[in-house]
């Protein structure tokens, strides 16, 4: 076991142009304070060291868009810190929306099989997958609701104790108050998508209580204003677990 012998990744590590660069194009970083931005740098620069971004189907990837990436995926780490960092090795990155083959037996032992499109994967276990397309889209507009790359971590972060079920790894009492919280939030989104009525935030987030989780963290990186009108217990839970939010919107 090397690893415990390894010196820590510092923030120092880092290119400081190759980093103005890639901040420059990342809106969240644009107003950020010197604080978090220093530990943006530890997390990322711990993020090289220990994750492996691959692009596939072709996808060539230049060093600055790499460090953007890294830095997004770290981004919802600012607050909880490096441990959000276990349990995963790989980024993989496709170019677009990719395809997945999906089979599952039943109760009855029926073998059920579908393709799904994807813009972004991440189970318990195993590697975080993102379509580039989409990463560039969160980016390009960034106040529309959508942030695939925290909508991974969010699943990741959920999955640190073991199992994906909307709540992370929390002190125990506030653990408590999310999970009340959180399920009072997605029973009534799930009422409201069941009756067919329109929603205030993507009813995608009434699937399941970790997509709701997911969803509603990528409105505290792109819209939070609107989470907070919609959902003010869930918004004031998800800005201590991330920190105050870095957009406006
Ligand atoms: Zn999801």
């Amino acid at each position: 076991m090397l690893w415990p012998f390894r010196r820590r990744p510092q923030a120092a590590d880092l290119d400081p142009a190759q980093w103005r660069q890639a901040a420059a194009g990342l809106p969240w970083l644009r107003g950020i304070d010197p604080a978090r931005e220093a530990r943006l740098q530890a997390l990322v620069a711990e993020f090289q060291q220990r994750k492996t971004i691959t692009p596939v189907q072709g996808l060539q990837l230049n060093p600055v868009q790499r460090l953007r990436l890294a830095m997004l995926c770290c981004l919802p780490l600012l607050e909880f810190g490096r441990e959000g960092l276990h349990g995963w090795s790989q980024l993989l990155v496709y170019p677009a929306a990719f395809r997945v083959h999906r089979s599952r037996m039943d109760a009855q032992g029926v073998l059920h099989e579908w393709d799904d499109e994807l813009i972004g994967e991440a189970w318990t276990q195993g590697p975080v997958v993102l379509s580039w397309a989409d990463v560039r889209a969160d980016i390009a507009a960034p106040g529309e609701g959508y942030c695939v790359a925290a909508h991974e971590i969010a699943h990741k972060l959920d999955a640190l104790d073991g199992v994906m079920d909307g709540t992370p790894p929390l002190p125990r009492a506030w653990q408590r108050q999310w999970a009340e919280d959180f399920q009072r939030a997605f029973d009534a989104l799930h009422a409201q998508v069941e009756a067919g009525h329109a929603t205030a935030i993507d009813p995608y987030a009434a699937e399941a209580p970790e997509e709701f989780f997911a969803v509603c963290t990528e409105y505290h990186f792109s819209a939070p204003a609107r989470l907070r009108r919609a959902l003010p217990a869930v918004a004031a839970h998800l800005e201590r677990f991330y920190g105050p939010p870095l957009l406006g919107g």
